[in-house]
């Protein structure tokens, strides 16, 4: 078993690993947090890749245990319901709650992302070394290799977590020692962002609602931004016709979100240049296991169990993730070896079922909410 309150290696500084960097102080562990990135706080965001998370109650619940719910929140806009944007006709909103009043929040991963690295720097015994990329991993020993501007460094730990996302380079690691077995399922979907700037200084719409485009095989949605513009995605097949392959010149582009989108043209005068330059991105379902191996090395969000976005619980599972394992390690009194196990028997099933609700929703999102049954069903739901 370790010594007590060694230094614990954290690798990737998003979500997870901030917040897990943050309980970890709490509970009196120095915490040594690697992130691939050069700081994001002082650089610039990536093209096409600001993300806007809904934030519900289960990652506020999270937030709120380490007194974070207030400074993140100032960040975030609530949306009370959805607004349903047909190809002809008004839009028609539907609420998320009879009484109206419930909300899900709508905010930017990268402000997110700051206002926790900034939660995690300020606790004492939380080292951040950016530019530190893992690149090797052995767990029996917790020596881990980055690769640095300076060149290669090497650095070991009693306790090792990955919580270094979807694309998970300790979760590959152990891939590569037989440790666990994965499996990847990509969607035939990706995903493009587009921008709604502001009108004469205010939101070009209603910022009280997640604006859904469903058009039965693919959908664009749009959620506000504290600046009064709106972050659209459009979720697309990557390849066929009506996909993201399919539109190569700016009159094709135009032309087709004209017949389609007829009501974002006047909203979105980027629109070609976003749709031409932003990436598209992929999106899929990671499943592995075991998530921890020796009672040395686990893994956590994403890098255990990343999903589609499509209910908008990723980052929540991922915030509540921390929270089960520092109860594991209340209950099992630090004793990692016993905790790590804990944490994935309380958590997998969890994980699974929201891995299947979020694919469920893709097709309610770009489909059901558009169908008349579904319109009178909501209504009859909240009468
Ligand atoms: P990440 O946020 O991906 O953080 C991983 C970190 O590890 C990164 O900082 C990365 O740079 C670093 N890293 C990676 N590799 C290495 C390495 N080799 N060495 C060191 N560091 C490394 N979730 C919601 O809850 N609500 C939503 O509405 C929602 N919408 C989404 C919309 C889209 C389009 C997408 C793509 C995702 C959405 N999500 C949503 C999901 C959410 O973004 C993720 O679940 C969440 O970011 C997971 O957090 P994480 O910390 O596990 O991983």
């Amino acid at each position: 078993m370790m010594v007590e309150r060694d230094e614990i290696a954290v690798v990737g500084a998003g979500l997870a690993g901030c917040l897990l960097a943050c309980f970890l102080a709490r509970r009196g562990y120095p915490v040594a947090l690697y992130e691939r990135r050069p700081d994001p706080r002082t650089g610039k965001v990536e093209r096409g890749r600001s993300i806007n998370l809904a934030l519900s109650e289960r990652g506020l619940d999270a937030l709120r245990r380490v007194g974070l719910e207030q400074q993140v929140m100032a960040d975030a806009l609530p949306v009370r319901g959805r607004m349903i944007h047909p190809v002809e006709g008004e839009p028609q909103f539907q609420s998320y709650s009879s009484s109206g009043d419930r909300a899900i929040n709508s905010i930017s991963r990268g402000a997110l992302n700051n206002a926790l690295l900034n939660a995690a720097a300020s606790r004492p015994g939380v080292r951040l070394a950016f530019d530190h990329r893992l690149v090797g991993l052995d767990p029996d020993t917790g020596e881990m290799t980055f690769e640095t501007p300076q060149g290669k460094v090497t650095a070991t730990a009693p306790v090792v977590l990955g919580a270094d996302g979807a694309g998970s380079a300790v979760r590959g690691q152990l891939l590569g020692y037989g440790a666990l077995t994965e499996s990847l399922d990509f969607l035939d979907y990706g995903y493009k962002e587009l921008t709604i700037p502001p009108v004469g200084g205010d939101f070009a719409l209603d910022p009280g609602a997640l604006h859904i485009w469903p058009r039965g095989t693919s959908m664009m949605i749009a959620l506000p931004n504290p600046d009064r513009s709106f972050t659209c995605t459009l979720f697309w097949p990557t390849h066929g016709t009506a996909s993201f392959a399919s539109l190569g010149s700016p009159a094709a582009i135009e032309r087709y979100f004209a017949t389609h989108y007829p009501d974002l043209i006047p909203l979105a005068p980027n629109l070609v240049d976003d749709y031409q330059h932003n990436p598209v991105g992929v999106l899929g379902t990671v499943r592995c296991a075991p998530w921890q191996v020796n009672g040395k090395v686990g893994l956590l969000g994403d890098a255990a169990h990343a999903i589609v976005p499509f209910y908008g619980q990723g980052a929540n599972c991922a915030f509540e993730d921390v929270v089960e394992l520092d109860r594991c390690l209340d209950e099992c009194g630090d004793d990692w070896p016993a905790a790590l196990p804990l944490f994935q028997q309380r958590r997998q099933a969890n994980a699974e079922a929201i891995a299947r609700m979020a694919l469920d929703n893709f097709v309610e999102m770009r489909d059901k909410v558009a169908s008349p049954v579904f319109q009178a069903r909501k209504k009859v739901e909240h009468a």
